[in-house]
């Protein structure tokens, strides 16, 4: 459905400069996710921590022409002689974009996001639909995903791309309502009171969903009755509102908030309830659920036996029920449902190959998010490699298969893709349209039996496929299976935890993220290079190798080294790491080699000892230092820092207080020395959180960045997660003991497991003999015995588990704090000591 520029213009109420004829199809909001410029109207949105304007210059290179903005991010804008010059300020560099004013449209309003959100509800309007609004502290995403599941094959479904939940993310949903839609499904999140108002208006949803309500995002809310009511506005116009009655809290915001909406709340104890749930038997490995509608008893299965998805079957029961799906229908589609792969996961596969398998669900918008994911994941660990996609047939869509696949070439084209693979007839028949290297098969079989898969090497390779076609074997047979113990990463809560962090900081702080130690363990490259995507201002790390390594994967940001050797200078002037400077020693011999290279003004950041007696300048070599520093221009001083000895604790805070002291007088005498801005910085995690007063220019994050709040223990998101597999599991006697030296003395007669973790890949060994636990299907299995060196054995007695079974060391059930409280130590070693040969895989939801 295409919109005229003019259309868009008077519907947002812009002001507009520029008369370029153009019709718009795409709307763009994060510059990295661009694929058709000529159709795409790029609104330049002003979040906590960017500006969207910064990208125009680069926007209009790669051939956007269309742009929504606010007027207060130009320096300037003039028409002269049919000629467009604006001109941007930011972080201290100057971009312009000059321009034939009919080439180009600039929208000029007041709020840019607003302008988005009025362009989502004009949309929204032409529709008379029914449309599902999904609502709820968890499981909105699998309650969408499942309603698609269980609809979609007698109707053409829009919904939400992954979890596009949020103020930016529904009206980018709500775009994708087209003509041939017969149902839409959309996500709702909101994080603080007033939010739910915008998304109601965009959505305009007739059926509401409210999955259940619980902590995530509290801390902007008084209650959770406040929030409850929040969400319950999304329904203030709705057909019917589906809930869960047994939960006394929705069950009483729902009378409160007089929605005028008939209901389908459900329940299991209330038989007067519209839907009485009369049974709910969990068997093995599926759930029994016997329910009463309008008089009428039925019964389905899922193939589910935990709570949170017995729940949201029910949700999805009720929705089915009100479209008015025969019984036997539902309880033939149930009992087939898929979990929800919510992740693109990086594996390694054979032959050198990088494997993105995208099992989620296979339309364009999906393909779109994943090709962007490879093409960003191929610039960190594949550079130089080749890309590659494997792609099914994509179905359902209800657009004709002509269309559907002119616009997949285009996206495949546009985002620098080498080569495809296209599996199933449809595709087959597009292969035309492919301006690649490119094999199309008819069947997943015909592929796997090919030479084509048989010779894929050293590429990057993303696998999407829909469900029909079985992508699962491709990808497991293209997996490398080495070692099952596994760290796995969680990218984009690595990321929730930066932003909690920004908001604790005055808009103009700066931010040096530490990815020393491998990043706290989680691994470097693909850390930095999530952190340069978000714009962090430094990385540090520890050693110079530690940066060449970065740099060599292709991070650019800027890079600090901590612990500078006397013998890789050169190192860092070739890679542009910038050192620390500690004292006088390191000072002489640092500017001795940088004019042996003749090089002038190297960065570097000097180190202040308030207290920590570590290393450092003390104030009183400060005068020293200012002299040495001004008879020399080999180098720079970029920043001066120092760092906390005990931030984290009230105890110390007296202390804390004449660090800051020191350093304020200290840094402050440095600075007054030098005409340019030298950045100045104390803070880390606990600092930025207890001392907000003593941000000064920047501050330091570490490991609230990995999910631990150093000030109570407590996990904020939780980001690493060490897991591994069962191997074995055997019956041993009573009187038997259990691994070496018989220390795992058995009181009674159990179910022993082994586990391929031990002491080699960082499993510490005081954790074994029933010191510690692991988690194996939600349950405690305690360690039996001393640890070994690559296996160690674990009780399941009390537990129902099988071989290949997945043991949680910890994770988010097993807090990473319950290991280093046992261990008497902190949570920075257990994770700095994970071995290397522990296969760490990157997932993003
Ligand atoms: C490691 C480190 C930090 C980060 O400390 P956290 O407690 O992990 O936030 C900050 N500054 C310096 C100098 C460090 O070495």
């Amino acid at each position: 459905m295409l919109y005229t520029i003019e259309t868009i213009t008077e519907c947002i109420g812009a002001r507009r400069v520029g008369t370029h004829e153009a019709t718009i199809d795409w709307l763009l909001t994060d510059s990295r996710s661009l694929s058709f410029p000529e159709e795409t109207l790029f609104f330049a949105l002003t979040t906590k921590r960017n500006k969207g304007a910064r990208y125009i210059p680069e926007l209009y290179e790669r051939g956007v022409r269309n742009f929504v903005v606010t007027q207060e991010e130009f320096n300037e804008l003039t028409v002269d002689n049919g000629q467009l010059t604006i001109a941007m300020q930011h972080a201290g560099s100057a971009a312009t974009v000059n321009c034939q004013l009919s080439t180009v449209n600039f929208l000029i309003v007041g709020n840019p996001l607003k302008a988005l959100q009025k362009l989502a509800e004009l949309h929204r309007e032409r529709f008379q639909i029914p449309v599902i609004g999904i609502t709820g502290s968890n499981g909105k995403t699998i309650v969408k995903e499942w309603l698609h599941q269980l609809l979609s094959l007698d109707r053409v479904i829009v919904r939400s791309p992954r979890s596009y939940n949020s103020q930016i993310g529904v009206p980018l949903s709500v775009w994708q309502m087209n003509e041939e839609a017969e149902l839409a499904i959309f996500e709702a999140g909101i994080s603080e009171m007033g939010e739910m108002r915008a998304l109601q208006n965009m959505i305009k949803p007739t059926i509401g969903i409210l999955t259940n309500i619980g902590g995530a995002h509290q801390e902007n809310f008084f209650s959770l009755q406040e929030k409850c009511m929040e969400k319950l506005s999304l329904f203030k116009n709705c057909d019917v509102v589906i809930y869960n009655a047994d939960n006394e809290l929705i069950s009483n915001c729902v009378s409160k908030s007089m929605l005028t909406a008939r209901e389908i709340a459900w329940s299991c104890r209330d038989a007067e309830r519209p839907l009485y749930i009369s049974r709910v038997v969990k068997k093995e490995d599926h759930t029994v659920i016997s329910y009463r509608y309008l008089e009428m008893d039925n019964t389905f299965c899922i193939p589910f036996i935990d709570d949170a998805s017995i729940e949201n079957s029910l949700n999805c029961l009720a929705a089915c029920l009100y479209l008015m799906m025969p019984a036997d229908q539902i309880t033939e589609r149930m009992v087939r449902l898929e979990p929800v792969a919510m992740r693109l996961e990086v594996k390694e596969g054979k032959h050198g190959c990088v494997l993105i398998n995208d099992s989620y669900n296979s339309d364009l918008a999906s393909l779109d998010i994943a090709l962007d994911f490879l093409v960003r994941r191929s610039e960190v660990k594949g550079k130089g490699m080749k890309r590659t996609l494997i792609l099914s047939d994509i179905l359902e869509t209800g657009q004709s298969t002509t269309t559907l696949y002119r616009k997949v070439a285009q996206l495949v084209q546009s985002r620098g893709i080498d080569k495809i693979i296209g599996v199933g007839p449809e595709i087959f028949s597009s292969a035309a349209r492919f301006e690649i290297e490119k094999y199309f098969f008819h069947t997943t079989e015909e592929l796997m039996e090919s030479d084509v898969f048989q010779n894929l090497h050293d590429e990057v390779i993303l696998i999407k496929g829909s469900r029909a076609f079985n992508f699962d074997l491709v990808s497991d047979r293209l997996e490398l299976k080495v070692h099952e113990t596994i760290l796995e990463v969680n990218l984009g809560a690595m990321v929730a935890n930066l932003n909690h962090y920004r908001s604790m900081l005055q808009p103009a702080t700066k931010m040096v993220c530490m990815v020393k130690a491998s990043a706290y363990g989680a691994g470097s490259y693909e850390i930095a290079k999530t952190l340069q995507e978000h714009q962090v201002d430094y990385l540090a790390v520890a050693v110079a190798d530690e940066g060449a390594e970065l740099r060599k994967a292709g991070i650019t940001s800027s890079i600090m080294i901590m612990d500078p050797e006397l013998t890789a200078f050169k190192t860092m002037f070739d890679y542009k790491l910038e050192p620390e400077v500690y004292n006088f020693h390191l000072l002489d011999a640092l500017v001795k080699a940088a004019e042996k290279e003749g090089i002038t003004n190297f960065p570097v950041h000097i180190k202040l000892d308030t207290g920590m007696h570590r290393l450092g300048f003390s104030e009183e070599e400060v005068p020293v230092l200012i002299r040495r520093l001004k008879n020399q221009n080999a180098l720079i001083p970029r920043s001066v820092f120092s760092h906390f000895v005990g931030s984290d604790s009230p105890q110390f805070d007296v202390f804390t207080r004449g660090q800051i002291e020191i350093f304020e007088r200290a840094s402050k005498e440095l600075q007054a020395a030098f005409p340019h801005k030298i950045l100045r910085h104390i803070c880390n995690t606990a600092g930025i959180e207890r001392f907000p007063d003593a941000q000064f220019d920047m501050v330091r994050l570490g490991i609230g960045l990995y999910g631990v709040s150093p000030i109570d223990n407590s996990i904020i998101n939780n980001v690493s997660t060490l897991k591994t597999t069962i191997l074995q599991i055997r019956d041993v006697p009573a009187e038997d003991t259990v691994g070496y030296s018989r220390k795992g003395h058995l009181t009674r007669a159990s179910r022993i497991a082994a586990i391929p973790i031990g002491y080699a890949d960082g499993l510490n060994r005081h954790l074994g003999c029933g010191h510690a636990y692991c988690m194996v299907n939600g349950k405690k299995a305690p360690y039996v015995g001393n640890i070994c060196m690559d296996v160690c054995m674990i009780d399941v007695t009390d537990i129902d588990c099988q071989e290949g079974d997945a043991a949680i060391i910890f994770g988010d059930e097993l807090p990473i704090t319950v290991l280093s409280d046992t261990l008497d130590t902190i949570p920075y070693e257990i994770l700095t000591s994970i071995s290397t040969r522990v296969k760490r895989v990157y997932y993003q939801e």
